[in-house]
């Protein structure tokens, strides 16, 4: 599929849920692509993208960023508090705040630099033992303490269950959102988007349904 195929049932998913054109974003997610093929979506317009690990991040955005000045870089897998920093210098969205210490280290970061990316907390609806995020019952507690901390938080995020019908989870996610007074839904990957924005997402990640399916390098 291409971009502009994505963009178009971006645009009908969003007429069919009653939603104004232009109220999803569409997160490109680039990791383990080539660059040549990372370059060609560049090309034809796109600006926002995903990627889930800081260290591949860094080893070709900044090269990017020098010909493509308007860049919207969204981190969206696990951080590290080792990585905290460098992830705040590059990144404009963190979608992963997913555990206290994180979010203590975020916030001593923003003071240190004086700015932060807008930040998605990271909810494990399905409450998988083996997956990242704050359990549902959790949720509530963790937003306040991160708005204690002054952190910028736009919204939630989650990746549902492999094995279940994820409209339950991206329904869980909006109550909780609305509930909690956040705007910001990222949730709907290449499989099921249209669903996610049909329950309010705002950001979607969408990898290979762009790309092709990912190559990953054999060790
Ligand atoms: C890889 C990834 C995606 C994109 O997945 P596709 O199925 O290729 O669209 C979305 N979200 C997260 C958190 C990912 O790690």
């Amino acid at each position: 599929m291409s971009l502009q195929e994505i963009k178009t049932r971006i645009t009908a998913a969003e007429a069919a849920a009653d939603r104004p054109a232009g109220s999803v974003t569409l997160i490109a997610v680039s990791k383990v692509q080539p660059n040549d093929r990372v370059a060609a979506v560049l090309d034809e317009g796109q600006r926002c993208f995903g990627e889930n690990r800081v260290q591949e991040a860094l080893g070709k955005w900044p090269d990017f960023a020098e010909t493509y000045t308007d860049l919207d870089l969204h981190l969206i897998g696990p951080l590290q508090t080792n990585k905290a920093r460098q992830a705040m210098e590059l990144f404009n969205a963190i979608h992963t705040v997913d555990r206290p210490k994180l979010a203590k280290t975020l916030a001593r970061l923003a003071q240190e630099l004086g700015k932060c990316p807008d930040l998605f907390i990271q909810i494990n609806t399905g409450a998988e033992p083996q997956k990242a995020g704050i359990l549902p019952a959790e949720a509530d507690d963790f937003i306040a303490e991160c708005r204690t901390l002054d952190l910028p938080v736009k919204g939630l995020m989650c990746i549902p269950p492999v094995d279940e019908v994820a409209a339950k989870h991206f329904t869980m996610l909006a109550e909780m959102a609305t509930r909690n007074g956040l705007d910001g839904l990222s949730m709907g990957m290449s499989s099921d988007f249209e669903q996610a924005i049909a329950h309010g997402a705002t950001h979607v990640r969408v990898g290979s349904a762009i790309f092709g399916a990912r190559a990953y390098a054999q060790a």
